[in-house]
């Protein structure tokens, strides 16, 4: 595995490696969730890119940028491991050279769900998307479910800027208890990890109403509350059940949907989701996968 940090290393190897190109871009504190990603790249692609970069521009000013974890070493290890071809660990110069102003703005579905809570965010996602397909020119680029609204936004901004690369979303990989793996989970207290099992364990409910019959959103998202409300750590930030593409609000769940919802707790903000229809099944596999194994 070649590592490399700036710029011209990454030109240098990407121009040596034979296509397809599957290219994983994550913030590191690596777990099995990146894992999951990389090795999915690994099956379907030649070659293999992750990008480890704490992206300063999807950062709001209160938020955990300066104390995100860092874990290099523990990275490259695991990467090593994973057989990824090369590792980009570019700092923020490599990536924002003094003076950029650029940014890619995904328009209002930027500003729903995660967007209303982190104003920005999805403008500094897109941003260093897009500043990292072009550098790493992948036929591929491997998303997690978990982060449901950034994969939905990241399809879009393709399609929108007609970007020669195919995303894929990968199933969410979860603990045990069904709590999804997140660099955050470290942040939480023993308490605050024992309660967090409610973000699942609401889509979960979610699914099962909806299985059951119940096409009412406002009657999943009450349901979804209803659990939330049991851990007493947590508290709702927003709760959504909403159109998987556009990511409005349904009224009635009668089409591909995504139930969504995010929840503090006073050391960390937890995201999570579930599509309602679609690949739903395969989340309850990988899932499965993990409890057998
Ligand atoms: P991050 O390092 O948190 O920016 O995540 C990098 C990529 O890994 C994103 O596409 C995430 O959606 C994905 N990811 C994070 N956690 C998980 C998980 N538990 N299961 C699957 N993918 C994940």
């Amino acid at each position: 595995m070649r590592v490399v940090r700036t710029r011209a290393e990454l030109r240098e190897a990407r121009a040596q490696l034979p296509g397809p190109i599957g290219f994983v871009p994550t913030m590191g504190a690596l777990h099995d969730g990146h894992a999951a990603l990389a090795r999915r790249a690994r099956d379907e692609c030649t070659a293999v890119v992750v990008s480890v970069f704490v992206n300063p521009t999807q950062f709001g000013p209160n938020e955990d940028f300066k104390r995100y974890p860092r874990d290099e070493s523990a990275d490259l290890a695991l990467l090593e491991a994973l057989g990824a071809d090369v590792a980009f660990l570019p700092a923020v110069e490599e990536i924002y050279p003094g003076g950029a102003s650029t940014f890619v703005d995904v328009g209002p579905i930027g500003e729903l769900l995660e967007g209303a809570a982190r104003p920005g965010h999805f403008r500094g996602v897109a941003t260093v998307v897009t500043v990292l397909f072009e550098l790493v020119q992948p036929q591929r680029a491997y998303f997690g479910q978990k982060d449901g609204q950034q994969s939905v936004i990241v399809r879009k901004l393709v399609r929108d800027l007609g970007m020669p690369v195919e995303i894929v979303v990968v199933p969410t990989v979860r603990e045990p208890d069904g709590l999804a793996l997140s660099s955050r989970n470290r942040y939480l207290t023993p308490d605050e990890r024992a309660q967090a099992p409610v973000l699942y364990q609401a889509l979960s409910a979610a699914q099962a109403a909806l299985a059951e019959g119940q096409q009412s959103a406002d009657e999943l998202r009450r349901v979804m509350r209803g659990l939330v409300a049991q851990a007493p750590l947590g508290v709702a930030d927003y709760v959504s059940v909403a159109n998987a593409e556009t990511l409005h609000e349904l009224d009635v769940v009668d089409r591909p949907a995504l139930a969504s919802l995010a929840v503090r707790f006073p050391s960390a903000r937890l995201i999570d989701c579930l599509p309602l229809a679609g690949p739903a099944g395969a989340d309850r596999i990988e899932l499965a996968h993990r409890r057998s194994g």
